[in-house]
């Protein structure tokens, strides 16, 4: 008899269900054109009997698989060989105990956790998604790729890419990239177009791209790179010490985390690794509010994966007809169309998930209010903390809780908003530098 894989690709539609190898690439089901799942062979598969076990990694971390965030969970992601496994040293990330700002919110000592993904070798959580997807794009021995972005994206695949040796292009609409994210892509070296338009065209476009001159594709909809970003949730419960929060606050653009989440506590949960799952909190920006409104006002529902596609695609025509773009001063979550959006449907109804959109005054207030009392953040990633404020003040999140808000990308990645927040005097706690004379005695009765 042969041999069960350890993994392999299906469809997540379960009138289609249609199975695939992983030694295949694809972006979308080949057959009906649904969303692709990983899906896992356990039996075949050396899992811990305790996620605990994990920790014996840390002794061995010279071992360049065991040191990265990533692959020291690598049993839960068992896609592909070691040997074709990427890895840049990602996932060294940081869950802060954060009682000030908790504190400052209304929450009690002790409850509100801060998982600093900005700490990422391109200052993103995309490192945790690439590292897999790219591990992948080895695996199918490809050798060209290409990606979407509204930045980060973009910043990732492009260090990944050289460092895969692969030739990668990235898309980037036109005059919607913070600067941080741009240097960045110039400067590891990818091609870089500029499509006139925002990051729904791009993704339209660059779909049709890599299917006409065969390229690898890294958005989100590559369900690889969704198994990497689940082991955010594994860093956030082992910076809990094994256990697992009462609630989880992600900002939502594309969805990919959010479905990533769901997926990663379903199995831990299937696997008997957890005992709780927790809640999950998606926050959209009210600016790119998609999946609030087809949450909370149509009552769009993951229904076993039988989701009734014309809620949204009524949704879209809309928006096509209003000739709507996305805006939001959260680059990264400015997205009108989310590609995940239906595993993240199916995330909300396992987590028992709450869907907020907050505005960008409160972004940017949050946003300051996380550097001032934690390790700053760009602007996308405060919408968690603005969601968990509101959260908190609807009673739906109680003060005694334990939080993780995910903090999704470094604060260096956007200066131009930060700066203009401080100096424009743009919010409650804005900070502007204090102009001064070139003299010590004026310096001075400033400074009283
Ligand atoms: C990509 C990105 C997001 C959006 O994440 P999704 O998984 O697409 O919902 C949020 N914040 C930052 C900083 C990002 O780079
Ligand atoms: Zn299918």
């Amino acid at each position: 008899m042969a041999e069960k894989p350890k993994a392999y690709q299906k469809c997540i539609n379960p009138d289609c269900g249609a199975e695939f190898s992983c030694a295949e690439a694809f972006f979308k089901c080949p057959k009906c054109g649904d969303l692709l799942d990983i899906q896992y062979n356990w039996d075949q598969i050396d899992t811990p009997k305790k996620l605990a076990d994990f920790s014996k990694r840390w002794a061995t971390k010279n071992n360049r698989l065991d040191f990265s965030g990533v692959w020291r969970f690598r049993e839960l992601l068992d896609f592909c060989g070691d040997n074709f496994k990427v890895s840049i040293g990602e996932g060294q990330t940081l869950l802060q105990q954060n009682d000030m700002l908790g504190e400052f919110i209304g929450m009690k000592a002790g409850k509100l956790y801060l998982q600093y993904e900005g700490l990422n070798p391109s200052g993103s959580f995309k490192d945790n998604g690439m590292t897999a997807a790219f591990s992948h794009a080895k695996m199918v021995g490809a050798k060209s790729c290409a990606c979407a972005s509204t930045g980060n994206t973009s910043a990732a695949v492009a260090l990944y890419a050289h460092h895969s040796g692969m030739k990668c292009t990235v898309f980037i609409g036109s005059g919607r990239i913070a600067f941080g994210k741009l240097s960045q892509a110039m400067d590891y070296g990818a091609n870089t177009i500029q499509i006139m338009g925002d990051f729904d065209d791009c993704m339209k476009q660059v779909q049709a791209v890599c299917t006409e001159l065969k390229l690898y594709l890294l958005n989100s909809l590559n369900p690889f790179r969704l198994e990497g970003q689940k082991t955010i949730m594994y860093r956030i419960i082992e910076g809990l010490g094994w256990n697992v929060p009462d609630w989880i606050v992600v900002p939502g653009g594309n969805l990919g985390n959010s479905s990533a989440f769901g997926k990663a506590f379903a199995e831990l949960k299937h696997l008997g690794l957890i005992n709780k799952i927790p809640r999950l909190a998606i926050i959209n920006a009210t600016g790119a509010d998609t999946l609030t409104e087809l949450v909370n006002n149509r009552n769009l529902k993951w229904n076993g994966g039988r989701i009734d596609n014309k809620i949204i695609n009524d949704f879209y025509t809309e928006l096509t007809a209003k000739n709507f773009s996305p805006h939001t001063c959260a680059s990264a979550i400015e997205i009108s169309r989310p590609v995940n959006l239906k595993k993240c449907l199916r995330a909300i109804e396992l987590c028992n998930g709450v869907v907020r959109a907050v505005s960008d005054q409160a972004i940017t207030d949050a946003k300051a209010l996380i550097g001032k009392y934690g390790l700053g953040c760009e602007p996308a990633s405060a919408a968690s903390v603005a969601g968990l404020e509101l959260l908190l003040a609807e009673k739906i999140i109680k003060p005694d809780e334990t939080v993780a808000c995910v903090l999704t990308g470094h604060c260096l990645k956007d200066p131009n908003v930060t700066v203009n927040y401080h100096k424009e005097k743009g919010g409650k706690f804005s900070n502007p530098p204090v102009e001064s004379p070139n003299d010590l005695e004026q310096i001075i009765k400033l400074m009283s």
